[in-house]
């Protein structure tokens, strides 16, 4: 008999790749420093680790 339930590729691949969207990114509006963005945390809620600068989307 033959099995012909696999699969080829079947392993999750861990890109983590810089996507914009819905809960991607912030960015300073100030000096153009990009931060991940923590979920449940607004972007102007989160200062700029260079400047300090409140960031934006
Ligand atoms: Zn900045």
């Amino acid at each position: 008999m033959q099995q012909g339930n696999q699969r080829p590729g079947g392993g999750r691949g861990g890109r983590g790749g810089q996507g914009f969207g819905p809960g991607g990114q912030c960015v300073c509006p100030s000096c153009g420093t990009k931060v991940p963005h923590k979920r449940g945390t607004p972007c102007n809620q989160i200062k700029c680790p260079k400047c300090g600068t409140m960031m934006t989307r």
